[in-house]
């Protein structure tokens, strides 16, 4: 049996999944930690072979095979969300929050801010995406404290500080996933004030 929540074949040499294909901690397939296109690999490798490497159209699925050979596929919307349309929402909520979050917080208010992210680090349905945000905010530089004191960065004390710690927050997982960082100078105009409406 896979190890419990081993990421795939490449992590642990297991070859009943391909490559990609992330385990959730009951050693089964977790599809909230997985590509759509290697969740969708996986279907079709064990019920339709070679149905991939077409372009292929159906409801919910399209398959688009580019002239470089390149694989593009898309979910429809109204189908369960793979590791990116998860991460897409999840940071549409958390920086709103962020943008939301009060210019003078008070003691209770940094407090419960503190207590909601230690929980949607352990929560968060991906579990590889949680393991590795929970280390990121372990991190002394990037802990999230109440009173005043101590080695952070005082990250809870405005809106401004915590909105620039959201935003550092994801670029460590854009790095991570070899993607360019995003300007954090304009986090707010991203994420409040932006659009001229
Ligand atoms: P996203 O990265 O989701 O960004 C959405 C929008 O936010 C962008 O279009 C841009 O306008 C804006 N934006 C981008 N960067 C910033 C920033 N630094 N500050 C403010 N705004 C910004 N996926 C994995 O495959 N592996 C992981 O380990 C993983 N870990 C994650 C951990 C967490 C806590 C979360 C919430 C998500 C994680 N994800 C992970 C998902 C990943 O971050 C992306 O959401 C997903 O890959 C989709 O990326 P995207 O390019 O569509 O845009």
């Amino acid at each position: 049996a896979p190890a419990a929540g081993s990421r795939g074949q490449g992590a642990t040499g297991n070859q009943k999944y391909p490559k990609g294909i992330v385990l959730g901690k009951d050693g089964k397939p977790c599809r909230s930690c997985t590509d759509a296109a290697d969740w969708i690999r996986l279907a079709r490798s064990s019920n339709k072979p070679g149905a991939s490497t077409t372009h292929t159209t159906n409801t919910n699925v399209t398959t688009i095979t580019a002239p470089t050979g390149q694989l593009t596929t898309t979910l429809s919307e109204e189908c369960p969300p793979d590791v990116q349309a998860l991460g897409r929402s999840a940071w549409t909520f958390l920086h709103t929050l962020s943008a939301n979050y009060p210019k003078n917080p008070t003691q209770e208010e940094k407090s419960d801010m503190k207590q909601f992210l230690g929980l949607f680090g352990k929560l968060y349905p991906c579990w590889v995406c949680a393991e590795d945000f929970r280390e990121w905010m372990d991190r002394p530089e990037n802990k999230l404290q109440v009173g005043s004191g101590g080695k952070g960065g005082n990250w809870l004390n405005s809106r401004e500080r915590f909105g620039l710690w959201m935003c550092m927050a994801h670029n460590a997982v854009n790095t991570k996933l070899g993607k360019a960082e995003f300007d954090c100078r304009k986090w707010e105009e991203r994420w409040r004030t932006g659009c001229g409406v």
